[in-house]
C-alpha cells in the first residue's frame, strides 16, 4: 500500500477514506495487514514532551523567603570576608536546593509514571471481529468505535456517528463539546471546525461513532503541537501552602529579631562584624531549613505507598486531603459489590422462574417456580425475553482459560448472555436470525438500552431493556397480549429488590420492515412488556469490612447508585451501612433521585448527612449532593465511572475514578484512580492519608522546638551580653544534618495503632495548635538552658572557648536525637510503638552520633567548624540532657492522654 500523503482527510468523501486506506468498515483490517502497518507506522504513542525544564525546577527551589535570608547572610559574610562562613552558608542553600529539586522531580516522576500505567483502550474492528486493544496498538486504517466516555485514541475520520459530541479542549482550548457529523468539508477548514474528524486525546462526551484511523502517534494533531494532556503537576497542597504562609511569618519575625539582636549588640559597643555575625546566626538558627524538602519527600513517599495499595494519585494534594476525609460517597455496582452478576429470578408477568447455577459457565437450569406449570421451553414469552437479552446486548464473554471467562463489556449484560445460554439460546444464532439494524446505547441518564432488528420480510422489532421505572409506564400490555397490571409488576419488583436483586425490565415494539433507524422518540409509548430478570450481585466481603472500619473512624459512607432504591437499601443493609431511618413506616434509610429533587436546598442540607442510600440518582443530583455535604463542612470523597460524573468528581474534595470500569473522561477529572475499582481501596487510601499527615505533623513537632531553641540561644547571648555558645556555622551544621539524618526518618514511621479508631482530622486545623505551641516553647527553653549550662560549666572549668562550644553543640544534637524518639508518636508512648518498628530512626541516630564524634575529634573538621576535642564528661552531660528531655516529653504525652487531650497537635 502506498502511503496516502494528504493530511486533509476532512476534505474526502467517506467512501474515499476506506479505499485510500484499503480497509472497510464491516471487517476492518485483516490481522496480517495490521502487523505490517505496525512495523511501518510504529506505535501509536506520543513522544514524551518535556514538562517544566529541570533548570526551572531547580531555580524555583531558591524562590523561598527563608532562602532569601540565607542568601543575604551569604552576601553579608562575603562582604566581611568571612570566607568559611560564607561558603558553608551557601553550601547549605545549595544542598537544600538539590534535595528540594530531587524530591520534587521524584514526586512528579512518580505521578506521571503512574498515570502511564493506566493505558487507555480502544475498540476496533479487525478481521471481522470487534475487540478491545490497547490504544497504543492502533494503526492507520483501523476501524475504531467511539462511545461516550472514551478518549479518542488516534486521529479518526468519522464514517458513522450518532449524536456524537466531543470535548476538544485538550487540542483547541475550547471546553464546549463540539457536535460531529460525517459530511466532507471544504479544503482549508480550520482545525476547530473539522466536524467530521475525531482527534487523538479529545474526549467523547456524548453519543457514539465509528471511523477510520488516519494518523497515529506523533503524526496526530496533538502530536504536532507535542503537548501531553495536562497531567497533574500541582505540587502545592493545602499543607504546603500553610507552611509557606508560616515561612512568611517566620521571615518577618526573624528579620525583626535579627534587627533587635544587632541593635542590642551595637549598643554595647561591639565591633560591627560581631553584630552582623550574631544577626546572621539568629536568622540561620531560626529557619527550619529541612522543612520544605521533608514535606515534599513525605508526600512523594505517600504517592508510592498509595500506589502499592492500588490507589493511583493524580494530584499530590489528594495525599493530604485523604487524611481528613469524613464522608465517602461510593457507587454501588462494582465498587461495593462484586459486579459478577447472575440472574436468579425471572418473571414474564404471568409466570415466575428460578434460575440455578452460578458463574459464567452456562451450567444450570431455568425452572418454573410452581412445578405444576408446563415446561418453560413452551413459554414463548420467556424465550423471547431471554433472546431480547442476547440481542439488546453489546457484551461478550471471552474464554481466557479453561473455565475462566473475561467479560468484555458490562457485567449486567454478561448475566443476560448466561441466562439465555441456560435455555440453549446463543448470541451468535440469535444475531444471525435477527440481524441488528440500529442501537441506542445504554446511558445512565436514560436508564435503558434498545436495539432494532429485522424480524421478517414485513416487520422489524425493537428490544428494550432497562429500569422498571423507565420502561413500565411506556408499556401498554404484556407481550402475550394480556392486559398489564402495573401494580402487580411493581410488587414483584419490590420483592426481588428486597432480596437485593438488580432488576431489569424487558420490552419490545414492532415496526414496519422499512424502519432502519431507532430514536428515543420511537420508544416513548406502545411497548409490550416481556418481563423481568433479577440478578444477584453480592457485596464484596472486603467492602463489608472496609465500611465497618470507615464508620469506626468517624467517616460516613453513602451509597450513590443508579439502581432501584429497594435493591440499593437491601445491599446497603448487607454492607452494614449506617444511616438514620428517614421513613418511620418503611424503615428505609434511602431516598430516590426524585425524592431528592423535591427537597429544597435547605432541607437537603439538613438531612443529607443522615441518609445512607441515594438511589436512581442522576449525575446532576450527584453534584448537588456533594455541594450539600460540603456546605456542612464535610470533606467529601466521591466515586464515579460515567462521563456525566465528571462535574461531581471535580467538585468533591477527592474525586475517585474507577480504573477498570471508569471512562477516560472521569479519570481525567479525578484526583485518585482505583486500579481495582474496590471500595476497600478507598478505605486503605484514607488510612494511608492519615498516616502520611501524621508523619508530617511529627516532623513539624520535632523541628520547631530545635529552631526555637537555637534562636533563643542567640537572643539570650545578645541581650544578656554572653558569649555565643554556638557559632552560626555550627548552627547550620546542626540544622542540616539533623533534618536529614534525624527528622526525615519520621516519614518512614509506620501507621500508629488506632489510626482508624479516631475521628477524622479537622481540615481547618492549624499546624501550630495550642498544645504543640506549648511543647515547642518548653522543649526550646530546655535546650537553651541545657546548652548554656554545659557551656558555662565548661568555661568555669577553664577549658578553651572552642572546646566549650563543641560540648554545647553535642548537647543540642543529643537533645534532638532523644526528642526525635518521642516525636515518633504524638499520642502513644514510645514503648507502645515497638522499639524497632522504624529501624531507620536508629540508623539515623547512630550515624548522627558518628558524625558528632568526627566533628569533635577529626582535626580537619575541627578547623572548619571551629571545634575541639573534649573529654568524656561533656558527652555524659549531652546524653543526660537527651534522657531528661525524653523522659519529660514522654511524661507530658502521658499526662495529656490521661487528661483526655489525646492530641498533641
Ligand atoms: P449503578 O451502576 O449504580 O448500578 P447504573 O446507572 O449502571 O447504576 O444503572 C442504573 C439502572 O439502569 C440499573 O438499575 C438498570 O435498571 C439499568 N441498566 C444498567 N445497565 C444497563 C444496561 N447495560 N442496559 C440497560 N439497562 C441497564
Ligand atoms: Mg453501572
Amino acid at each position: 500500500m502506498s502511503r496516502p500523503e494528504t493530511e486533509h482527510w476532512y476534505h474526502f468523501a467517506t467512501e474515499d477514506i476506506a479505499s485510500r486506506w484499503e480497509t472497510n468498515l464491516e471487517h476492518g483490517l485483516p490481522l496480517l495487514e495490521v502487523t505490517r502497518r505496525r512495523k511501518r507506522f510504529g506505535e501509536n504513542q506520543l513522544t514524551q514532551a518535556e514538562g517544566e525544564t529541570k533548570l526551572r525546577i531547580f531555580l524555583r527551589q531558591f524562590q523561598q523567603p527563608l532562602v532569601y535570608i540565607l542568601l543575604a547572610a551569604t552576601a553579608l559574610t562575603v562582604v566581611l570576608r568571612e570566607w568559611v562562613d560564607a561558603s558553608v552558608i551557601f553550601a547549605v542553600v545549595l544542598v537544600n536546593s538539590v534535595i528540594g529539586y530531587v524530591q520534587e522531580a521524584k514526586a512528579l516522576k512518580a505521578i506521571s509514571a503512574l498515570s502511564k500505567v493506566l493505558n487507555s483502550e480502544a475498540t476496533v474492528i479487525r478481521g471481522g471481529q470487534t475487540m478491545q486493544i490497547a490504544a497504543s496498538e492502533l494503526v492507520p486504517g483501523d476501524c475504531v468505535k467511539l462511545q461516550s466516555g472514551d478518549r479518542v485514541p488516534a486521529d479518526i475520520r468519522l464514517i458513522h456517528q450518532r449524536d456524537l459530541q466531543i470535548d476538544e479542549s485538550a487540542l483547541t482550548g475550547e471546553s464546549v463539546p463540539v457536535e460531529k457529523n460525517v459530511a466532507a468539508l471544504e479544503e482549508g477548514t480550520p482545525l476547530a471546525e473539522r466536524a467530521n474528524m475525531a482527534f487523538s486525546s479529545t474526549l467523547v462526551t456524548y453519543g457514539t461513532g465509528t471511523g477510520i484511523v488516519v494518523a497515529t502517534g506523533d503524526h496526530t494533531e496533538i502530536g504536532h503541537i507535542n503537548k501531553l494532556i495536562a497531567s497533574a503537576d500541582v505540587l502545592e497542597t493545602p499543607l504546603v501552602r500553610r507552611i509557606n504562609q508560616l515561612s512568611h511569618l517566620l521571615l518577618k519575625v526573624i528579620l525583626t529579631l535579627a534587627g533587635l539582636v544587632a541593635l542590642a549588640i551595637l549598643l554595647r559597643g561591639e565591633p560591627p562584624v560581631e553584630v552582623i555575625l550574631a544577626a546572621v546566626a539568629l536568622a540561620v538558627g531560626a529557619i527550619p531549613e529541612g522543612l520544605p524538602a521533608v514535606v515534599t519527600a513525605t508526600l512523594a513517599l505517600g504517592v508510592s505507598r498509595l500506589a502499592r495499595r492500588r490507589a493511583i494519585v493524580r494530584k499530590l494534594p489528594a495525599v493530604e486531603t485523604l487524611g481528613s476525609t469524613n464522608v465517602i460517597c461510593s457507587d454501588k455496582t462494582g465498587t461495593l459489590t462484586q459486579n459478577q452478576m447472575t440472574v436468579r429470578k425471572i418473571s414474564t408477568g404471568a409466570r415466575q422462574y428460578d434460575v440455578a447455577g452460578s458463574g459464567y459457565e452456562a451450567q444450570g437450569s431455568v425452572s418454573a417456580v410452581t412445578p405444576s406449570e408446563y415446561a418453560p421451553v413452551d413459554d414463548q414469552q420467556l424465550v423471547e425475553m431471554l433472546r431480547a437479552g442476547l440481542l439488546c446486548n453489546d457484551t461478550r464473554l471471552v474464554s481466557i482459560a479453561q473455565g475462566v471467562w473475561k467479560v468484555e463489556g458490562d457485567p449486567t449484560e454478561a448475566a443476560l448472555l448466561i441466562s439465555a445460554n441456560k435455555l440453549g439460546l446463543t448470541h451468535q444464532a440469535a444475531n444471525m436470525q435477527y440481524p441488528r439494524r440500529d442501537a441506542i446505547p445504554f446511558e445512565s441518564q436514560y436508564q435503558y438500552m434498545a436495539t432494532l432488528h429485522q424480524l421478517n420480510q414485513t416487520q422489524s422489532v425493537a428490544y428494550v431493556k432497562g429500569s422498571v421505572e423507565r420502561l413500565l409506564p411506556r408499556c401498554e400490555h404484556l407481550a402475550n397480549g394480556d392486559p398489564l397490571a402495573p401494580s402487580a409488576i411493581e410488587t414483584e419488583v419490590a420483592e426481588m429488590a428486597a432480596d437485593g436483586l438488580r432488576v431489569l425490565a424487558f420490552a419490545k415494539k414492532t415496526f414496519p420492515a422499512e424502519k432502519t433507524c431507532l430514536d428515543h422518540d420511537d420508544l416513548t409509548t406502545g411497548l409490550q412488556l416481556l418481563g423481568l430478570q433479577g440478578m444477584i450481585d453480592p457485596p464484596r466481603p472486603e467492602a463489608i469490612q472496609a465500611v465497618a472500619v470507615c464508620q469506626e473512624a468517624g467517616i460516613k459512607v453513602k451509597m450513590i447508585t443508579g439502581d432501584h432504591v429497594g435493591t440499593a437499601t437491601a445491599i446497603a443493609g448487607q454492607l452494614g451501612l449506617q444511616g438514620r431511618r428517614n421513613d418511620e413506616n418503611t424503615g428505609l434509610f434511602g431516598i430516590t433521585g426524585t425524592e431528592l429533587e423535591a427537597l429544597s436546598d435547605r432541607d437537603l442540607i439538613d438531612s443529607v448527612e443522615d441518609i445512607a442510600v441515594f438511589a436512581r440518582v442522576s449525575p446532576a443530583q450527584k453534584l448537588r449532593l456533594v455541594e450539600a455535604l460540603q456546605s456542612r463542612g464535610n470533606v467529601v470523597a466521591m466515586t464515579g465511572d460515567g462521563v456525566n460524573d465528571a462535574p461531581a468528581l471535580r467538585q468533591a474534595n477527592i474525586g475517585v475514578a474507577m480504573g477498570i470500569a471508569g471512562t477516560e473522561v472521569t479519570k481525567e477529572a479525578a484526583d485518585m484512580i482505583l486500579t481495582d475499582d474496590n471500595f476497600a481501596t478507598i478505605e486503605a487510601a484514607v488510612e494511608e492519608g492519615r498516616g502520611i499527615y501524621d508523619n508530617l505533623k511529627k516532623f513539624i513537632a520535632w523541628t520547631l522546638p530545635t529552631n526555637l531553641g537555637e534562636a533563643g540561644i542567640i537572643l539570650v547571648a545578645a541581650f544578656l551580653g554572653f558569649q555565643l555558645p554556638i557559632t552560626p556555622l555550627q548552627i547550620l551544621w546542626i540544622n542540616m544534618s539533623t533534618a536529614i539524618l534525624l527528622g526525615a526518618t519520621l516519614a518512614f514511621e509506620p501507621k500508629e495503632p488506632g489510626l482508624m479508631a479516631r475521628p477524622p482530622r479537622d481540615a481547618e486545623e492549624p499546624i501550630l495548635s495550642v498544645p504543640l505551641m506549648g511543647r515547642t516553647l518548653w522543649v526550646g527553653a530546655l535546650l537553651v538552658i541545657a546548652t548554656y549550662g554545659v557551656f558555662a560549666f565548661k568555661k568555669y572549668l577553664g577549658v578553651e572557648l572552642e572546646s566549650a562550644r563543641t560540648a554545647a553543640v553535642n548537647v543540642i544534637v543529643m537533645g534532638q536525637a532523644a526528642y526525635l524518639l518521642t516525636c515518633r508518636s504524638l499520642r502513644h508512648s514510645f514503648f507502645q510503638l515497638g522499639l524497632f518498628s522504624n529501624p531507620l530512626i536508629w540508623l539515623g541516630i547512630a550515624t548522627m552520633i558518628g558524625l558528632q564524634v568526627m566533628l569533635t575529634y577529626v582535626p580537619f573538621l575541627n578547623q572548619i567548624f571551629e571545634t575541639q576535642p573534649t573529654t568524656w564528661r561533656p558527652w555524659a552531660l549531652a546524653f543526660g540532657t537527651g534522657l531528661l528531655l525524653f523522659i519529660l516529653s514522654e511524661v507530658d504525652k502521658y499526662w495529656r492522654s490521661a487528661g483526655g487531650t489525646h492530641e498533641m497537635s
